[in-house]
């Protein structure tokens, strides 16, 4: 049991930081409660930056969240900003604080500590990376130096370096800027979390709004002229004129504090935690960035550096350190959304490629369909890939694309996720629908009802990136369908759904046959169709031509 009038300290002001101070003070009202921050800014919005960067958020005070004032006087936290934590002296219980206004330094005594110091972006070892006009974006200072080198520089190019989400993010903000973006991925994809098929469509937007996209090509220098950026070299030798150049390659735990002071780290790289946050010392909890979590998917432990999870082990530690309990903190899934331009992306817990990776005997799914009643105006297509486990149908995993209702379609599935939902909880979901917002079979309803029929042996899926070499290949689409957009990589016999049973006559049952449309429905019928009348070896080529054309080599 935690003190009657615990001295909690925290160490970061922040999205963990601060959720951890308000919720000590809601837990127990005679806690003394200080919260040290670095920087200038407590509490601000981490994920709005590249939006005021861009100007879609219009004034820089919608950022601050809350202020070190409205912290002291609301909930009479002792919030100060500019302190720099520099150890953690665990015997005594203290930690040593530098005030970056004065340079002194100081102690400070915890009955409690909790430590959410964030992450350092990575900043690649290449020559001229410390050049003027290249930055990374992790706090409002750095938001600052960005837009004021915009405005007094107005540079025509930039370049971006890596196109994970805060990349993509800020290729997006940075052309409604009216700079000229090219983004530089060293793996082969944009948003290199999703599998390839599923990043796709992003790729296009960014294309079609004019970014251009160098992937499977890494940096391998900066140019710079008087010590300003000129342009990025990359390995292959490519060149790319920039004024302007953000590094977006990912971050870096910020351990240094904890290692300093012994505590354990996982075997993620982050700070070691258990059910409560609690690091290897009990009295010292770690949150947020620097911290590993549960992760529900494959139940070990992981760094997942996002605004959700900081938040809720945040609140989750406060409380546990000002009251001494708390409820444990949930499974994680790394649940994440981010657009470019008209399109979205967001996945919840394993891809298709990690569930391999993490050792699972995965299968998938995946439908396009509209976003909601296709009939009613607006509709907008939807890609919905589900990844399970083909023994128990336990979710593993979903992501979707598109252009609107890619959120709803993600917190479904992540719902389910955490409930250890199988794709028959999911068929089975009693969902909200009328014509403006959904369908009565919704989309991740569809997604499920396949996976359903894959596990029921109604159905057998082939990779949309498959050899069809030696199959026999049916495309049931029509033949304006087939030449507005011919299946890539395979030579079919085209016959429209309609004819199938009057032209069946024209395949041979023996052959492996693989059946097509433009995204899946057509063929299921098909499929159907011909196991009915003796074709043993059928399956449905997954979501048809559109995922093929997407990810087929070449195409
Ligand atoms: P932070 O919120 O970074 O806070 C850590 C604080 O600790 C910092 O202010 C730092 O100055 C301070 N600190 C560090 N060391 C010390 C020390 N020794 N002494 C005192 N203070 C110290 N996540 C999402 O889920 N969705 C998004 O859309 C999203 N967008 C993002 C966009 C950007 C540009 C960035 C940078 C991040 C984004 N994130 C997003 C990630 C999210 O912001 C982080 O996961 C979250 O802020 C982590 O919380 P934290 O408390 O661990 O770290």
């Amino acid at each position: 049991m935690a003190e009657a009038s615990p001295r909690i300290v925290i160490v970061g002001g922040v999205a963990g930081g601060a959720s951890a101070a308000a919720r000590a003070r809601r837990a127990n009202e005679s806690a003394e409660i200080v919260l040290l921050e670095r920087d200038a800014h407590m509490s601000f919005a981490n994920c709005g930056l590249p939006y005021y960067i861009g100007g879609e958020i219009a004034e820089r005070d919608k950022l601050l969240v809350t202020s070190a004032a409205q912290l002291r006087d609301r909930f009479r936290i002792d919030a100060r900003p500019h302190q720099e934590v520099l150890a953690v002296d665990r015997p005594r219980k203290s930690v040593r604080v530098r005030d970056r206004t004065t340079g002194e330094t100081y102690e400070e005594a915890y009955d409690k500590l909790i430590l959410s110091p964030g992450a350092e972006p990575i900043v690649p070892p290449v020559p001229g990376a410390d050049a003027e006009g290249v930055f990374t974006l992790r706090n409002l200072e750095d938001t600052d130096r960005i837009d004021g080198f915009l405005r007094e520089r107005a540079p025509a190019r930039a370049v971006v370096v890596g196109a994970g989400y805060i990349g993509i993010e800020m290729a997006e903000q940075l052309a409604r800027r009216g700079l000229a973006i090219s983004v530089v991925e060293k793996i082969d994809r944009v948003l290199p979390m999703l599998d390839p098929e599923m990043s796709r469509p992003l790729e296009s937007a960014l294309r079609v709004n004019g970014v251009e996209l160098a992937l499977g090509d890494g940096v391998a220098a900066i140019e710079a002229e008087g010590g300003g950026a000129r342009a990025v070299r990359l390995e292959s030798g490519r060149r790319f004129e920039a004024d302007l150049v953000l590094l977006g390659i990912g971050v870096r735990p910020s351990t240094d504090l904890a290692d300093a002071a012994g505590l354990e780290r996982g075997a993620a790289g982050g700070i070691a935690t258990d059910a409560w946050m609690r690091t290897s010392d009990p009295e010292i909890y770690a949150v947020g960035d620097a911290a590993e979590y549960p992760y529900g998917p494959t139940g070990d432990r992981r760094r997942v550096a996002l605004a959700g999870p900081a938040n809720r082990a945040g609140r989750l530690a406060g409380e546990h350190a000002a009251a001494g309990r708390a409820a444990p903190m949930r499974a994680v899934q790394g649940t994440a959304i981010v657009r470019a331009f008209d399109a979205v992306a967001a996945l919840t817990g394993l891809t298709e490629e990690q569930a391999r990776r993490a050792g699972f005997d995965a299968r998938s799914v995946t439908v396009r369909h509209p976003h909601h009643a296709g009939y009613y105006p607006g509709a907008k297509p939807l890609l919905v890939k589900l990844v399970y486990d083909p023994e128990s149908g336990r979710l593993l995993g979903a992501q979707a694309t598109g252009e609107a209702g890619v959120d709803k379609r993600i917190d479904v599935a992540a719902t389910a996720l955490a409930f250890n939902a199988t794709v028959r909880d999911l068929a089975g979901l009693d969902l909200a629908y009328a014509p403006p917002f959904g369908a009565a079979k919704d989309p991740i309803h569809m997604a499920a009802f396949a996976a359903c029929n894959d596990l029921d042996g109604l159905v057998a899926f082939t990779p949309a990136d498959a050899d069809l070499a030696g199959k026999q290949v049916v495309d049931v689409r029509s033949a304006a369908e087939v030449e507005a957009a011919p299946l890539p990589g395979c030579d079919p016999v085209h016959i429209p759904l309609e004819a199938l049973r009057d032209r069946i006559d024209e395949l041979d049952p023996q052959k492996e046959t693989v059946v097509s449309c433009a995204s899946g429905v057509r063929a299921y019928l098909a499929a159907r169709l011909l196991r009915q009348r003796g074709f043993d070896r059928v399956s449905d080529l997954t979501g048809g031509a559109t995922l093929r054309r997407l990810v087929y080599p070449g195409s």
